[in-house]
């Protein structure tokens, strides 16, 4: 009602269940988008992350074995070492080896129990007999264990890190430690490990020591440097994270356990959902189709389902004409409620069409003595006309009527005319039109009579009325004027008029008798 009101039109079912129906699948093909949207959008990033994991994982292992190898290196190097420990020659001899075939060093020192260096591979260094006193040189000599140290600045002002073995002779005495470095911004094993990363959309490898120093960065600048990568302490795993620079990341990583340093592979959270765009729209362009299918088959299903129920009310609104019950009854109401529908029209369509015949009788009859009354006379006269029937038309008047009501009352009156209706039907068959035409005044049309028969009927009825007494009244007598259709008249009105002067002319002549009609009348 209210959509109706403001629309100022009156919707069908149609365009309702289509507009619902549309409604909703736009809605569920818009749902099951964002749903596809956001579960492409977390694999993608699961995928991502897991792939960088992967990778630090696979990173941090390579950089735990070289550094287990090279730990291994330097210790047997350092037995090598200790035997001779005085000989100049044969150190140098040593650390070039150590330097040159294994790669794992850009520079190697050995140095004895006061800090003084011995030996140095390249021997450019020129440190040889010069105390060291940098960070690592120190670390070495104080804890006389296997060090891999911070990063720090050397002597030869390098960035570097530095692995060391204790040297112990065979009496267990400690004469000092043989040190590679590794020199974090120059070539390295380091770089060679991490730097062939394919870093094009962003995505990034770089290492940090326990207390956040770039070991190992893309931008060679920043290396040395601290930086928040938004990871707090050692561990493996993976996580998207806002990093010091302030870029949304993918970041996978992983420990380094023989030097507690942190790998992380890492991706800018956009690039890795760069491809996310194209494949809704691959999404988008797969589903159209289906939708324009799936749309028709609303508007189709829509006109199936309404159909019955707009034939149905196409039929109710027409409900009062002749042929509604059939047009109604042809209706194919295929679902249950439409064929209730159905079945309960049929019922009222009946019960109209009876009930519009009973208010016709009803206008037609006489409620006294159930005959005809004039309306009715005239509709079947209608009828007779179009069948071009001819008939006989008695008109009958009870003879000083008011002298019954009179004497008995009007109800003794009203039983009369009951009395004489029901003997008119006595005397007449069931083709015989009886009517009322009012008060104590009658008419009987009996089709196909001739003259003789008409008399014949008047007479009859007329004499047995005269003969037979009315309980508590006595006799009375008719008085009956006869005119025959089409000889007497040219019109119905001119016959009706006709028969009324034979009435009107046996009162006259003293009652209680019967004038017929005798020839054409002259006037029109
Ligand atoms: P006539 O012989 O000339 O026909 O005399 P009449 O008395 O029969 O004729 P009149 O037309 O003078 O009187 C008809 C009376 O019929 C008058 C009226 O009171 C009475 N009447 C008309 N309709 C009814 C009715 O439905 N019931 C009763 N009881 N009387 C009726
Ligand atoms: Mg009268
Ligand atoms: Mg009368």
């Amino acid at each position: 009602m209210a959509i109706r009101y403001l629309s100022g039109l009156q919707w069908n079912l149609r365009s309702l269940i289509v507009i619902l129906a549309s409604f909703i699948y736009l809605i569920t093909l818009a749902n099951s988008f964002y749903a596809s949207y956001r579960v492409q959008k977390q694999t993608l990033i699961d995928t991502t992350l897991e792939a960088n994991q992967a990778y630090a994982a696979k990173l941090a292992s390579s950089i735990d074995i070289y550094l287990r190898v090279a730990q291994q290196q330097l210790a047997y190097n350092a037995e090598q070492i200790a035997r001779k420990f005085d000989n100049y020659d044969e150190l140098l001899n040593e650390s070039n080896r150590l330097r040159l075939q294994t790669e794992s060093f850009n520079s190697v020192v050995i140095v004895d129990a006061q800090g003084v260096v011995r030996a140095t591979s390249p021997e450019a260094l020129s440190i040889r007999g010069k105390h060291l006193k940098t960070q690592g040189a120190l670390q070495a000599l104080q804890e006389k264990r296997p060090l891999i140290s911070k990063p720090y600045v050397s002597s030869t002002n390098r960035l570097l890190i530095f692995i060391s073995q204790p040297i112990v002779d065979q009496n267990g005495q400690y004469l000092g430690y043989v040190g590679g470095s590794i020199y974090l911004k120059e070539p390295s094993i380091l770089n060679k490990l991490l730097a062939d990363h394919y870093y094009r959309d962003g995505s990034q490898v770089y290492v940090v020591d326990k207390s956040e120093r770039l070991l190992f960065h893309p931008q060679q600048e920043r290396i040395g440097s601290t930086f928040n990568d938004g990871l707090s302490g050692n561990q493996n795993g993976s996580r998207r994270l806002t990093d010091e620079d302030g870029l949304d990341m993918l970041s996978g990583f992983a420990q380094v356990p023989m030097a507690e340093w942190e790998v992380v592979a890492q991706k800018p959270t956009e690039s890795s959902l760069k491809g996310l765009k194209y494949q809704m729209r691959d999404v988008i362009i797969n589903t159209v189709p289906l939708a324009l299918i799936a749309l028709l088959l609303i508007l189709w299903y829509s006109k199936i389902i309404t159909r019955p129920l707009h034939e149905l009310a196409q039929g109710a609104s027409k409900m009062g004409e002749l042929q509604s019950d059939a047009r109604i009854g042809t209706v194919n109401t295929w679902y249950q409620e439409s064929a209730e529908i159905q079945r309960a029209l049929m019922v009222g369509v009946n019960l109209l069409h009876e009930r519009i015949g009973k208010l016709h009788q009803d206008v037609q009859t006489d409620p006294m003595t159930a005959l005809y009354n004039r309306r009715g006379l005239e509709q079947a006269l209608t009828l007779w006309e179009t069948e071009e029937r001819p008939f006989a038309l008695l008109m009958l008047d009870i003879d000083h009527f008011k002298r019954i009501n009179d004497t008995f009352g009007h109800d003794a009156g009203d039983r009369v005319l009951i009395w004489l209706a029901s003997l008119m039907r006595d005397n007449s068959r069931s083709g015989d039109l009886l009517c009322r035409m009012g008060g104590e005044e009658f008419a009987m049309l009996l089709p196909n009579a001739s003259v003789e028969t008409a008399q014949q009927v008047a007479e009859r009825l007329r004499e047995q009325v005269a003969n037979t007494p009315i309980e508590g009244i006595g006799t009375i007598t008719l008085s009956i004027g006869i005119a025959l259709w089409p000889e007497h008249g040219n019109s119905f009105k001119q016959l009706f008029k006709l028969a009324d002067e034979q009435l009107y002319q046996a009162k006259s002549s003293g009652r209680n008798q019967t004038r017929i009609a005798s020839k054409q009348p002259q006037y029109s």
